[in-house]
């Protein structure tokens, strides 16, 4: 799959009732396809979650997504969203997912943010940081040399950089031409409604142009 010069197609980060999101996987899928979105990946969260998948719930979830993707002629990916323990960790059922995103799901003092990222992104593998430094699950005040040292983590390791539109994350200062990251789209959406909501992050990488992104 490649963007071509059109980044209004893609919504990387949507919530199903799979895990804490409120609409089935079909209904998701019909809304994306009413919204023109070309590409989609439902990325409940994983194991870590009271409300998480399974590996039983992601096979049926599977079963969903092969449907709706035949039925609304839409790309849909099987994706899970791991949140970053205490150790870096991250963990999920044992399923093959098309698209892994890891996240912190706390706010914790700036050295601990930085720690657990750095852990995570050196010892597991996984797709997409999503939303760093989200104004919701943050580390307060950021450390501006660790930024840098993750950005060049993320790079390294050839994973992208979540442009989220939930979070307003990542900051804008943070999207460095010089840096040559891969980026990802997505809304985060846990309602029907939000699904496809990926202005904030067009307007965002509108200025990432001939940039490279996930898909
Ligand atoms: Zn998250
Ligand atoms: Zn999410």
């Amino acid at each position: 799959m490649h963007p071509g010069r059109r980044l209004n197609v893609y919504d990387i980060h949507i919530h199903s009732r799979y895990s804490d999101g409120e609409a089935e996987v079909g209904e998701i899928a019909r809304r994306a396809k009413e919204r023109g979105l070309k590409v989609i990946a439902i990325t409940d969260h994983s194991i870590e979650h009271p409300l998480g998948l399974s590996e039983g719930k992601a096979k049926r979830r599977q079963e969903e997504i092969d449907a709706a993707r035949s039925r609304y002629d839409i790309e849909i990916l099987s994706g899970v969203e791991c949140g970053i323990g205490g150790d870096g960790e991250i963990a999920m059922p044992d399923f093959e997912f098309d698209v892994v995103i890891a996240s912190i799901h706390e706010c914790l003092p700036p050295e601990e943010y930085y720690r657990r990222i750095e852990l995570c992104i050196k010892k597991y593998e996984f797709d997409i940081l999503g939303h760093f430094h989200s104004n919701i699950f943050n580390s307060y005040e950021r450390i501006p040399e660790k930024d840098a040292e993750i950005l060049d983590m993320l790079a390294e390791h050839d994973i992208a950089l979540e442009i989220n539109t939930a979070h307003r994350a990542p900051p804008l200062d943070l999207l460095n031409p010089e840096k040559k990251l891969k980026y990802s789209i997505g809304s985060d959406a846990h309602t029907l409604s939000r699904v496809g909501d990926i202005d904030w992050a067009l307007k965002t990488a509108r200025g990432l142009r001939g940039w490279r992104f996930l898909l």
